[in-house]
């Protein structure tokens, strides 16, 4: 059931959020009653559960099938030196329930695949992705159009990275709008190969988590028909203007339930 009002201790606990405007005490009640799943809990992942939690965003679905790796910590906020070897949705389960016991917090320990991507992600208010592989990219912005949920997809590679959301009810941007079928003979690297610098997806995380808030509240401008490119090495960030493509295999005019029939890859997310 939903909650309608909040108690003393969260009117103190956000407080400093309630005070301004767009917020409120109805966008923090609203907040409260909402769901957001974050697929992937490595160095996006971190930032987006934390500053979603410590918002008060009442439940929180955590997905991830990997294990901590001491070359994960320079980047994966979430996890400490003594996770290695651990569960990334047990590590992160034990920080967000001390951060804030508001949040309720459910823990898939299994790789989201065209089977489960539907059962997993259907009762989302919206949805972030944060693996760094183009095959769970794609099978998230598959999935969330045919679910018809919003969601924002963010990728990072050395000194860069950039970030897009979609609202299927809108008809907007998919990223098969603008990368097609890029799925098969994916040729992009991974931070494993190319490296990347820790910060680059705490930025790129947070940014993420602004997208989900805005979007729960209906205030601010969401990067929609654009993508937000980010390069911390010369400090630019620009926008490139793209266009729902009314042939897109996913969202166009004649387009299919793609999970029927494609096969999604089945790569490990680093991040
Ligand atoms: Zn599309």
């Amino acid at each position: 059931m939903d909650k309608m009002k909040l108690t003393e201790k969260q009117i103190k606990r956000y407080s400093r959020q309630i005070l301004l405007k767009e917020v409120g005490g109805i966008g923090q009640v609203k907040l409260l009653n909402s769901k957001i799943s974050i697929v992937g809990l490595g160095a996006l992942g971190s930032p987006v559960t934390y500053y979603l939690a410590a918002a008060g965003v009442g439940k929180l679905q955590l997905i991830d099938f990997d294990e901590v790796e001491i070359s994960n910590l320079h980047r994966q906020i979430l996890h400490f030196t003594k996770d290695i070897g651990r569960k990334k949705t047990e590590s992160s389960f034990e920080k967000i329930t001390q951060l804030n016991p508001d949040c309720e917090i459910e823990i898939v320990s299994e790789q989201i695949t065209k089977n489960n991507s539907k059962k997993l992600l259907k009762d989302s208010n919206f949805v972030i992705e944060g693996s760094d592989n183009l095959q769970t990219k794609m099978l998230i912005n598959d999935t969330c159009i045919h679910l018809k949920i919003p969601f924002t997809i963010a990728g990072v590679l050395r000194f860069h990275g950039q970030i897009i959301t979609v609202i299927p009810e809108e008809k907007t941007a998919c990223y098969r709008c603008i990368f097609g079928d890029a799925i098969q003979g994916d040729s992009s690297m991974s931070c494993s190969q190319a490296g990347v610098i820790g910060f680059v997806p705490g930025i790129l995380g947070c940014l993420e988590a602004n997208e989900a808030i805005k979007y729960i509240l209906n205030i601010g401008d969401l990067i929609k028909n654009k993508i937000l490119y980010v390069d911390l090495l010369e400090n630019r960030f620009d926008f490139i203007d793209v266009k729902h493509d009314d042939n897109c295999i996913a969202c166009g005019v004649n387009a299919k339930n793609l999970l029927d029939y494609l096969t999604y890859g089945d790569d490990n997310s680093c991040q």
